[in-house]
């Protein structure tokens, strides 16, 4: 029986676009500071922040960097020690909320741990945040139903969690949080108890439904592929701060420091010095010969010591003749679409190695990689293009 007075005889419509706001919640957070004790080093330091109406907004970062501690500042559930949040609404006013109570800031939150009420069905849970509100009973059924649509969970309303997997059970927390019309959504790494298969299905899942709500939506987790896969903004946290913000594509290609560049996938560093500059165009020396890369030198690159960052994927199998580097493959492993293998670079004539025991190394993606290229123990000369030449300061 569907409890909400009409019963619910379509299985599994398409999925319902959510209404959209007229115009998205901005959030500006300013100099953002938390210290959970006296004398702590601070769990979020100094932020500052601009995150767009209708963005679907990633705070990623190792465990422990602070992004928890600053999706909770935003929800209200934690106090900040210092600074200031905001929500500029669709009337263009700008709210303080930064010690409003959470029930009073109209945010919608995912948990990981889903935290759905077990002795309610499906539908008592979603519609629990609108019994509160004192919504009428016709607009109640119409959202409670418009939101489990929007999920895709229609046709399990009257099922207890208890009988529901893991990702049913977050699109039952996220029909939840979108039901009561939040200006803002907050999720807090709402896939990590899924498995690899359930979370890569749920990604596109969650961006859709986040993208046709319109909803203004932060999202924490510490998986560098669902951020990359799903977010229109990343910021990149370290030990409370932020230490770069960006497009997905713009911060893997664009890394502004070796944190980034390892954080966000795998990548090769080798040390180099800056021999020539100009029209956009930097041309560097390292340990295995010369590179162009199409950036220019980091302002605070100290007397032209630079890191250049290659990623596998972006060193290519030529011919000799049109090579940058060139080695010896001595490690390979066949995956089927790629091939991974360890390059050792032969150092060019008079330049000392990166380390003394042995000639610098690079790691490899093949793609589609041909028998003969998949194994180990032949020679390789690898090009790579200017604009995947990145430079970091040493
Ligand atoms: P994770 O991915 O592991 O959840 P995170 O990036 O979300 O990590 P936070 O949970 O925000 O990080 O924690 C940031 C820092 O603040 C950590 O050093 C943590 O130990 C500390 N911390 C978090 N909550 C508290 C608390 N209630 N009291 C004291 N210290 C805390």
């Amino acid at each position: 029986m569907w409890p909400f007075g009409h019963p619910v005889v379509a299985p599994l419509l398409p999925p319902r676009r959510y209404p959209r706001p007229a115009v998205p919640t901005a959030i500006t957070i300013s100099k953002l500071v938390k210290q959970y004790a006296p004398g702590s080093a601070p769990a979020v330091d100094g932020v500052d922040l601009a995150i767009g109406p209708g963005d679907l907004f990633f705070l990623l970062g190792p465990s422990g960097c602070g992004k928890t501690t600053l999706l909770r500042m935003i929800a209200g559930f934690i106090e900040p020690t210092a600074g200031s949040i905001a929500f500029t609404l669709a009337d263009g006013r700008q709210r303080d909320v930064t010690f409003l109570p959470p029930n009073q800031r109209n945010t919608g939150m995912v948990f990981q741990s889903y935290a759905l009420w077990p002795h309610m069905t499906v539908a008592q849970n979603v519609a629990f945040g609108l019994e509160i509100r004192k919504v009428s009973k016709d607009e109640l059924d119409r959202r409670v139903l418009e939101a489990l649509r929007t999920v895709q969970m229609d046709h399990l309303a009257q099922r207890k969690p208890n009988a529901l997997s893991g990702g049913q059970q977050q699109r039952v927390a996220l029909a939840r949080a979108l039901v009561i019309r939040p200006d803002v959504l907050l999720l807090d790494e709402p896939l990590s108890n899924l498995d690899a298969k359930l979370r890569n299905e749920l990604r596109s899942e969650i961006r859709r439904i986040c993208k046709d709500s319109g909803i203004t939506t932060v999202y924490v987790t510490h998986d560098q592929k669902e951020a990359l896969s799903m977010a229109d903004q990343v910021a990149i946290m370290s030990a409370g701060r932020l230490v770069q913000l960006g497009p997905p594509a713009d911060l893997y290609r664009r890394p502004a420091s070796k944190f980034v560049a390892e954080f966000l996938g795998e990548t090769n560093f080798l040390p180099g010095q800056v021999i020539d500059s100009g029209h956009g165009r930097t041309k560097i020396r390292t340990a295995a010969g010369e590179l162009l890369s199409a950036h220019p030198v980091p302002a605070s690159a100290a007397g032209g010591s630079v890191l250049v960052s290659l990623r596998p994927e972006a060193l290519i199998p030529v011919p000799d003749g049109a090579a940058s580097l060139r080695g010896r493959v001595i490690e390979s492993q066949y995956l089927g679409e790629i091939a991974q293998q360890i390059v050792e670079l032969k150092p060019i004539a008079g330049a000392a190695p990166t380390s003394p025991a042995q000639s610098p190394r690079l790691k490899l993606s093949l793609l589609n990689p041909a028998p003969d290229m998949a194994t180990a123990g032949h020679d390789i000369a690898l090009a790579v293009r200017p604009e995947d030449v990145v430079l970091i300061p040493a």
